[in-house]
């Protein structure tokens, strides 16, 4: 592991562990000590510093707020029984900042700045990683736009932050989903494939009008013709079809999902059919007429897995069988556990010890 840069540290006077109660972790609502910040001036990145999480200022002309210049990242730590600490795939992880940099008009974060900082961060605040089954530490990396000025124009400065959260099993009970045919998340020459801030403003409105009508979540369609499968809420979508696996395959409309990859990888490696290609609506509806249609679910960083039970059109649901304890998902889910906790061995290099 590169141990080269020195990143100084302000370690926390008072840490907040004593007060977390790890068996009620809420998504996203506890933080741990500290934060990595990194700043971007004069056409360079700046020292990185760690110092105890808390809030920041920004100027309130700061682009990122007025014209979302903002993209972030969502990644996974695990502690395993020998209390070792190992990160998931975070080259992945890294390569897709940068990409979705590119797509911002942002400064690329420069690996050893990633890394390293990464390292450091996890290994100050290794208490914090929980090591129970199905709990880890989520990692949020994220970049916005610093520059207090309201011409519209990318930002001269930036700021890169990792702030993380340890977090329990992530139980998705199955869900309710229904084609959405009006609004769309993304549309292929737009941004849907970065990890950009303002997808997901407006993913909302779309997504509490099909709540209000007792759905989970969406399947979006594409933006042209409403009849192809784009992705599952923010989880990539697969389906199992007659023992196939079949997904939508990647467009500029359609996040490159690591856990995404990872499930393919190990259908192939499982000599399983994948199918990467479009996926039409009417296909996946006439599969469930025909019993053909035997799991569709979910894939994403913080749930994992997230089956759906049933798939709404037209006013009409569709149920799905419940998934055999030998199905695809449950069999894909247990696999990466497995290589996550050091279980199965980690034939890919996955996991990256820190
Ligand atoms: C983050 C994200 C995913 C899942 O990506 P993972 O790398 O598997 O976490 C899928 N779709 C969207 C829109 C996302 O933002």
């Amino acid at each position: 592991m590169i141990d080269t840069l020195a990143i100084s540290t302000q370690p926390t006077v008072a840490t907040r562990l004593p007060e977390v109660d790890f068996a009620t972790l809420e998504f996203g609502k506890t933080f741990a000590d500290h934060m990595l910040v990194v700043d971007y001036q004069n056409g360079e990145w700046q020292e990185p510093h760690i110092v105890p999480y808390g809030d920041i200022s920004v100027s309130p002309a700061n682009s990122a707020l007025h014209y979302g210049q903002a993209i972030f990242e969502g990644m996974k730590a695990y502690k395993n029984q020998q209390g070792e600490i190992f990160m998931f795939r975070p080259y992945d992880n890294f390569h897709r900042l940068n990409s979705s940099a590119d797509r911002m008009c942002m400064p690329r974060v420069p690996e050893e700045v990633f890394m390293q900082g990464l390292v450091q961060l996890l290994r100050l605040d290794a208490e914090w990683i929980p090591s129970f089954d199905g709990s880890a530490l989520y990692i949020r990396p994220f970049m916005f736009a610093t520059d207090g000025m309201l011409g519209v124009r990318p930002s001269e400065s930036y700021r890169f932050m990792v702030i993380t959260c340890p977090v329990g099993l992530y139980y998705s009970k199955p869900l309710r989903v229904r084609f959405e045919e009006k609004y769309v998340r993304s549309a292929e020459g737009g941004a849907g494939y970065a990890k950009n801030a303002g997808n997901y403003g407006a993913a909302m409105y779309p997504t509490k009008m099909a709540q209000q009508e007792g759905y989970n979540q969406l399947i979006w369609t594409d933006a042209s013709e409403h009849k192809y499968v784009e992705e599952s809420g923010t989880m990539n979508a697969i389906f199992v079809i007659d023992g196939r696996v079949i997904t939508p395959a990647l467009s500029t409309s359609i996040l490159d999902g690591i856990t995404r990859r990872s499930v393919l990888q190990l259908a192939r490696d499982w000599g399983m059919t994948v199918e990467e290609r479009k996926v039409s609506a009417l296909e996946v509806l006439e599969a469930q007429a025909n019993g053909t249609l035997q799991e569709a679910f979910g894939v994403g960083t913080a749930a994992t897995i997230a089956p759906i039970a049933s798939i709404g059109h037209q006013g009409e649901d569709y149920a799905l069988p419940t998934p055999p304890a030998d199905s695809f998902s449950h069999r894909v889910s247990a696999a990466l556990a497995a290589i996550r906790s050091g279980a199965a061995p980690d034939t890919h290099g996955w996991m990256v010890r820190v």
